[in-house]
């Protein structure tokens, strides 16, 4: 216990370090760094002009967006990450993109055919009735299990009827791109849900243009943070930059690996929230296809499911393109993404020849590859919670001594995973900022 006497001088020197530290506060260069130009750092960039505080935006790659990104290399376009604006009645990107003057399309009005495969085979119609029975059954066997307990998709399949659990897999592989005994189902049922927007210019297109103006450092990886003194001295292949607050936008994935070193180290109990997420693997593989369209209308969907967690779905002519979008998810994602592009557009070309046959080998003409997971700047798509851990996100969002902030898909509650999450979740730190920077004047 100390002493009266150190008692008294501390209390004597709290005026003066309160003063030391609105001086060396005063000193520093923004008052905001905002680390990545995401949906997260453009969207905290604009809140903070707003606000009136001056901010920099600190981005290792070479373009903004981050994993909202479209590629345009196949000559047909098409987002490599986000697609959709989701629930489009609170999201802020419906009103960034009305305010650029970009066109939004109703995703309820762009339905093709769908088809279910096996192995590249039609299944049998009372088979296709199962599978639709089945995703029914397993939404109600989730509802049904008490509030208190948190378990995986799996889990939850498992203790209702074991023939839930393929529909546990579709559902989670293809929505969250994780393997159904990783995902809690408590923090998938809190999730938003509305109407969804597509952007035919594409979602990445219109973050490029939003991010006009901004004060950005491309090409620059932040490698450290240090929070030991009255301002953050953030630190990158670029020098040093000192700002009253910073807010880091980076992937949880890119956290959990510690590519930014932060001094002091940051508190265990956010560690140990973080270690309560980790980041599926939805991955995408877009085909160039030339010369024909197989009798398919834009839109159409092959879901083809393979022999084990290797489910892909086949969305054909987005926007009338000349394009075939795969997506699929899990450790077979990673797989593919960690074999690199060609191998993983072999493998995605061979299924889909195998349901169309041997006519298609000839009109696939390109591919790319959106393998987030072997990405090091997203080491994944976005976060899902693990089983028993739905309330990590919400320890994401109190302050780090008073000075980082952290924002982003993974930090946004019931709006978690998503680009409107991300701009959300950037907005309140922001607002969080400008407060304790208020209050210090
Ligand atoms: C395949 C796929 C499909 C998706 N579909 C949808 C969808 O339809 N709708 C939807 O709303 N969401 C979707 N998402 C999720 C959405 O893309 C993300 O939630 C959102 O883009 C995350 O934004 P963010 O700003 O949090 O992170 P990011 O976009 O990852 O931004 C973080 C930035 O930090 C940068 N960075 C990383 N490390 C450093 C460093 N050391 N120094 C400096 N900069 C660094 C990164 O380069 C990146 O630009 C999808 C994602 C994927 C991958």
């Amino acid at each position: 216990m100390p002493s009266r006497r150190q008692v008294n001088a501390a209390l004597l020197a709290a005026p003066f370090l309160c003063s030391r530290r609105a001086r060396a506060a005063a000193r520093a260069e923004v008052d905001v760094a905002i680390i990545g130009a995401g949906a997260a750092g453009l969207a905290a960039a604009h809140r903070a002009r707003e606000k009136g505080l001056t901010a920099r935006v600190i981005e290792a790659r070479e373009r903004v967006g981050g994993r909202i990104y479209t590629d345009a290399s196949l000559g047909p376009a098409f987002d490599a990450g986000a697609f959709y604006i989701h629930f489009a009645e609170r999201n802020p990107w419906r009103e960034i993109a009305l305010g650029l003057g970009a066109e939004l399309v109703d995703d309820n009005t762009l339905w093709g055919s769908f088809n279910v495969f096996r192995e590249g085979r039609p299944i049998p119609a009372e088979e296709r009735s199962r599978r639709r029975g089945a995703f029914g059954r397993l939404s109600d066997a989730i509802d049904r299990e008490p509030p208190g307990e948190d378990l995986s998709f799996a889990e939850t399949a498992r203790r209702h009827a074991p023939d839930l659990i393929e529909a546990a897999e579709a559902m989670t592989l293809l929505s969250l791109g994780e393997n159904a005994d990783r995902v809690s189902i408590r923090d998938y049922q809190a999730l938003d849900s509305g109407d969804d927007l597509v952007l035919p210019g594409g979602y990445g297109t219109l973050l490029a243009r939003y991010a006009a103006g901004l004060d950005i450092r491309l090409g620059t990886m932040v490698t450290g943070i240090d929070l030991s003194g009255a301002v953050a001295r953030i630190e990158s292949a670029g020098g040093v930059l000192t700002a009253r607050a910073v807010i880091v936008t980076v992937p949880l994935g890119v956290l959990q690996a510690e590519a930014i070193r932060v001094t002091p180290r940051l508190p265990l109990a956010l560690v140990a929230a973080l270690d309560g997420l980790r980041m599926g693997a939805l991955t995408k593989v877009a085909l160039r296809v030339e010369g024909t369209r197989f009798g398919l209308s834009p839109w159409s969907q092959f879901f083809d499911q393979g022999r084990a967690d290797d489910l892909v779905n086949f969305e054909f002519w987005p926007f009338d393109r000349d394009i075939v979008v795969a997506m699929f998810g899990g450790d077979f994602a990673r797989a593919l993404a960690a074999a690199g592009e060609a191998a993983a557009i072999e493998a995605i070309r061979a299924r889909l020849v195998a349901i169309l046959g041997a006519e298609a080998a000839g009109r696939i003409t390109g591919g790319r590859l959106a393998g987030w997971s072997a990405d090091p700047l997203a080491r994944g798509a976005y976060s899902v919670a693990l089983p028993g851990r739905m309330t990590a996100r919400a320890a994401l969002e109190a302050p780090v001594a008073d000075l980082l902030w952290l924002a982003g898909e993974a930090n946004a509650g019931a709006a978690s995973m998503t680009a409107g999450g991300a701009a959300l979740s950037a907005i309140r730190a922001v607002d969080g900022i400008a407060h304790r920077l208020a209050a210090a004047r």
